[in-house]
């Protein structure tokens, strides 16, 4: 059922594949665990690759297209289409892309 909740910003990615969710046990009483905060490190395999093939390249040291997998970008703008992506050119092919930020 988790599988189902998607991202609000990015609807390919679950919860799951963003690493928000770690472990689910059910208990008696209520449990929320807030930290270690979040990180892009946690987003797993698949959530990285569902972002690159819908058109962002996933957090990294090295920032890759795409589209064409070039790993030579120029930041056009810090912020993209919201604050956690950056908008790049692609240094191959040209194109523009989102770059999801690492946190
Ligand atoms: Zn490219």
């Amino acid at each position: 059922m988790l599988d189902r909740v998607a991202d609000p910003e990015i609807a390919v990615l679950s919860l799951w594949d963003l690493g928000v969710l770690q472990d689910v046990q059910l208990a008696s009483d209520e449990e929320l665990r807030i930290s270690p905060a979040w990180t892009t490190d946690w987003i797993s395999a698949d959530g990285r690759e569902a972002l690159r093939v819908y058109g962002i390249a996933p957090p990294a040291d090295d920032v890759v297209c795409p589209l064409c997998e070039w790993s030579e970008s120029q930041l056009i703008s810090e912020f993209g289409s919201i604050a956690c992506k950056a908008l790049h050119r692609c240094g191959h092919c040209g194109e523009t892309f989102d770059y999801f930020k690492r946190l």
